[in-house]
């Protein structure tokens, strides 16, 4: 396994190690004996490959920890991906491990705490807080991999904390998580500082320019409250805001504008962020 720089990151490959893990957790699962399904999660994805068969795996585990810590020097040659990777939590650890060939079907990444909170009655693991894994598969590329850190550092912070919006494309509507939705606005300005493609939506992946993701925001009243909720409250869109001032796509900087120009025209003087009651 490798410690990436000074960032609180570990990429370890420990797919046979998971593979050898996954049906002993289904069965501690399935027993009943959550607590220690937990610690064997815990305990395999931090544990490489390499204590395996006198490191059998050796070339593999080298192939996905050498392209990953490269990724992850792309990531922090853009601003946007410094700001995200030099802003995790330093008490806490991000663990990047490969993804099973199961996992690799859904064509995403995940992430997740370590010491996930456990939940009566259901697998899921997304609730807690510290420590994290994410599972990735480098084919996935870096705008991936920065989303998750993105969901690294919320969650080492203990700000992970999904609330559902309404989100509307031409005649489709789509409940959507806000934390995808910010780790969405911070992939885009990520891809923006770079020059590359942007996509319209976390569920929508038309690539578009600015002005057409702009225009959706503008349709949706929900993504405008989403974006002041996360200026008032997220230091990272903050500073997005008032440091990346020359990226083309930031609508945490231009947030004033959107407003403006939804307001126009009507009697509002201002839109609430997400989650406000209105007075009576
Ligand atoms: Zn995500």
């Amino acid at each position: 396994m490798r410690k990436f720089g000074a960032y609180p990151i570990t990429v370890n490959f420990n797919l046979h190690t998971q593979l050898r893990s996954n049906y002993k957790e289904d069965e501690l699962y399935r027993s009943g004996r959550r607590e220690e399904e937990r610690q064997l999660f815990i305990t395999t994805s931090t544990t490489s490959d390499s204590a395996l068969e006198n490191n059998l795996w050796k070339q593999e585990i080298d192939q996905f920890e050498t392209t990953v810590c490269q990724m992850l020097r792309k990531i922090e040659g853009n601003p946007a991906g410094r700001m995200v990777l030099g802003l995790i939590s330093k008490q806490t650890m991000v663990w990047i491990i490969p993804e099973t060939d199961e996992m690799k079907k859904c064509s995403c990444a995940q992430t997740g705490p370590l010491k996930y909170e456990i939940q009566k009655g259901s697998v899921a693991r997304g609730v807690g807080s510290g420590d994290t894994v994410i599972e990735f598969t480098p084919e996935l590329g870096d705008d991936t991999l920065f989303h998750e850190l993105v969901h690294a550092y919320r969650y080492s912070h203990k700000k992970f904390n999904p609330m559902l919006i309404d989100l509307r494309s031409g005649s489709d509507v789509q409940q959507q998580s806000t934390e995808e939705f910010l780790a969405h606005q911070m992939e885009n300005i990520y891809m923006s500082q770079a020059n590359r493609p942007l996509q319209l939506d976390y569920k929508w992946h038309s690539v578009v320019n600015k002005q057409e993701i702009y225009d959706f925001l503008l349709h949706n009243v929900d993504a405008l409250e989403t974006l002041k909720y996360f200026l008032r409250h997220e230091y990272l869109a903050m500073l997005a805001a008032h440091t990346l001032t020359t990226t083309d796509y930031n609508p945490f900087r231009d947030y004033g504008e959107l407003e403006a120009t939804y307001i126009k025209g009507t009697s509002w003087t201002t839109l609430p962020e997400l989650g406000t009651v209105l007075g009576s």
